[in-house]
C-alpha cells in the first residue's frame, strides 16, 4: 500500500488542513489507490462501497479542478437515489469548505423544480443529482454542462439496474469529450464493462478488499419450508435479539407484509421500498437513523445509499440470486471494528443460491437450525427513541440549535434525552427519548421555538 498520508498529494495546504479538522487523518485504501490517478486527470473504474470513502475519493480531486471565478458547472456527481445524492453533497459540502465560495446545487426528483432552476441561475461549480431530475433540467435547458471537467458516476451499477442507461447516456452526450470520467461500482457486470468502454479513455481500474476482516460478520443459513419464513424470521429475533436490524425482501409488497408481521409480533419494524411517498421514505429513514426504529424492512434498490453506521444484524428473508448482492447486503453489518450478524432463510429451491455464495465466499456455508433457536416467549422489541415532527424546516430558518435551545432551555428536556435533529426545506425531525416525549409535546403544543407557534407531532409508525 502507497503512503497513506494526504499531505503525500499535491493538494492545497487548505484541503489538508480542512481534511485534519474533520478528523480524517490518513487515506482509506480507496482513497490512497484512486486519489494519485484522479488528481492526474486519469479516467477511473473503481470498485468501492459506501463506507469505504470513496465520495472523498473522487471529492477531493473534483474540488482541486474547480476555478471558484469561473461560473459554470465544472463537476457533475450523478447518483442513483436522492438519499445518497444528499449524503455525496452533505460530504463535498465538508471537503469544499477549505475553498472559499464554492458552490454546490442537488438536483433530485421529488422537489420542486423552480427552487432549483434558482440555484443553478445563481451559478453552480458543482451539481450532484439523480438521473431523472438532471435530465428534465438540461432538457429545459436550465441545465449547461458545456464547461465539464469532471463526470463522477456514483454507484453506477445501482443506475443501471434501475434503468437509468437511456438517460444517462443522453446527459453524459452533453459533456465534453475532454472530460475526466470517474466510475464507481460496487460491482463491476458486463453492463458496466461496456460502458465504461464508451464513455472512459484509458481507464485505470482500481479494486479495494473488501473491508472485513474475516470473522466480524457471523454468517448462518437456516432451510426452512416456504410457510415456515415468518415463523423462523420471529425465532431469529427471539434468539438473536438483535437491537438494530436490517431485514431484506425481494419484492415491495412482501416489505409491507413481513413490518406488518413483526410488529403484529410486538417487533416495532417499518418497510421502506420504492412506492412510498417522498416524505414517507423520508420519515422511515429518518427514524431508522435516529433509532426511533430498530427493525427496517427493504428492497435492495431502496437500501441503497442508506447512512447506518451500527447494524448488529442483517436478515436475508430471502435468497438473493446473484452472490454479489448478498455480499453487498451483509457488509452493513460488521462495520468499523464491530461483529455483526447476518442470518439468511432459504428453502430447498433457494439451495443453487446458497451454492453460489459458497463458490463466491471460496468456504462452506454453516447452516444452523430453526429447532436449535432458544427462543424468549417475552421478546418485544421497542425503539428507544422518538421521533417528534415539526412544521418548519430550512425554508423557514430553522436550525438544529434552536430546536435543541427551546426543548432543553424551556420544555426543560435533559441534553442527554435528545437526539438526532434532521432539518428539511420545510419540516424538522428531532429524536426524544421515549419517557421525555410527552414532556416535550406539552411543550411544543404551547410554548414557542424561534418565537413561532409550530405544529408538531409524533411521528405514528
Ligand atoms: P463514503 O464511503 O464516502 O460514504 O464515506 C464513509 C464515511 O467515512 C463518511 O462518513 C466520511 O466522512 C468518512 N471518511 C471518509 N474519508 C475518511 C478518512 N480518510 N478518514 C476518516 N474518515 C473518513
Amino acid at each position: 500500500m502507497a503512503n497513506t498520508s494526504f499531505s503525500t498529494l499535491p493538494i492545497s495546504r487548505e484541503q489538508i488542513a480542512n481534511l485534519d479538522s474533520l478528523g480524517y487523518k490518513k487515506m482509506t485504501p480507496v482513497q490512497a489507490l484512486s486519489l494519485p490517478h484522479v488528481l492526474k486527470g486519469t479516467d477511473l473504474i473503481v470498485q468501492a462501497k459506501t463506507g469505504s470513502g470513496k465520495t472523498a475519493a473522487f471529492g477531493i480531486g473534483l474540488l482541486e479542478q474547480i476555478n471558484p471565478r469561473f461560473f459554470g458547472v465544472q463537476a457533475l456527481v450523478l447518483c442513483p437515489t436522492r438519499e445518497l445524492a444528499d449524503q455525496v453533497g452533505k460530504e463535498l459540502r465538508r471537503l469544499a469548505r477549505s475553498t472559499a465560495n464554492i458552490k454546490l446545487v442537488l438536483l433530485c426528483g421529488g422537489k420542486p423544480f423552480g427552487p432549483q432552476r434558482g440555484s443553478l441561475e445563481h451559478g453552480a461549480h458543482i451539481v450532484v443529482g439523480t438521473p431523472g431530475r438532471t435530465q428534465d433540467h438540461l432538457r429545459k435547458e436550465t441545465l449547461k454542462l458545456d464547461g465539464l471537467k469532471t463526470l463522477v458516476l456514483d454507484e453506477a451499477d445501482r443506475m443501471l439496474d434501475m434503468g437509468f442507461f437511456d438517460v444517462m447516456t443522453e446527459i453524459i452526450s452533453q459533456t465534453p469529450k475532454s472530460r475526466q470520467t470517474l466510475m464507481f461500482s460496487a460491482t463491476y457486470p458486463n453492463a458496466i464493462k461496456k460502458m465504461c468502454r464508451s464513455i472512459q479513455r484509458k481507464p485505470v481500474t482500481v479494486t479495494v478488499e473488501a473491508e472485513h476482516k474475516p470473522g466480524v460478520i457471523e454468517q448462518l443459513f437456516y432451510e426452512v419450508k416456504k410457510h415456515e419464513r415468518n415463523n423462523t424470521l420471529l425465532a431469529l429475533f427471539e434468539h438473536y435479539k438483535p437491537e438494530t436490524t436490517l431485514v431484506f425482501c425481494h419484492t415491495k409488497k412482501q416489505c409491507d407484509e413481513v413490518a406488518r408481521f413483526l410488529r403484529d409480533h410486538r417487533i416495532e419494524a417499518l418497510a421502506i421500498h420504492g412506492d412510498l411517498e417522498q416524505r414517507e421514505r423520508d420519515e422511515v429513514l429518518v427514524q431508522f437513523a435516529n433509532n426511533s426504529c430498530s427493525v427496517l424492512v427493504a428492497t435492495d434498490v431502496a437500501a441503497r445509499g442508506l447512512d447506518i453506521k451500527l447494524l448488529q444484524a442483517v436478515i436475508n428473508y430471502e435468497l438473493p440470486r446473484d452472490p454479489e448482492i448478498y455480499v453487498h447486503r451483509i457488509g452493513r453489518t460488521g462495520r468499523a471494528g464491530e461483529t455483526g450478524i447476518a442470518l439468511s432463510i432459504f428453502t430447498e429451491s433457494e439451495q443453487l443460491r446458497v451454492n453460489a455464495i459458497e463458490q463466491d465466499q471460496k468456504k462452506p456455508c454453516i447452516y444452523d437450525v430453526y429447532a436449535s433457536l432458544d427462543r424468549d416467549p417475552d421478546f418485544s422489541l421497542q425503539a428507544p427513541m422518538v421521533t417528534i415532527q415539526l412544521d418548519a424546516g430550512r425554508k423557514n430558518k430553522m436550525r438544529p440549535g434552536d430546536l435543541l435551545g427551546a426543548l432543553t432551555g424551556d420544555a426543560g428536556l435533559n441534553g442527554s434525552q435528545i437526539g438526532k435533529i434532521d432539518i428539511f426545506d420545510r419540516s424538522s425531525y428531532v429524536a426524544v427519548e421515549r419517557a421525555a416525549l410527552r414532556q416535550a409535546l406539552i411543550y411544543l403544543a404551547n410554548g414557542k421555538v424561534k418565537g413561532r407557534n409550530i405544529r408538531a407531532r409524533k411521528i405514528n409508525q
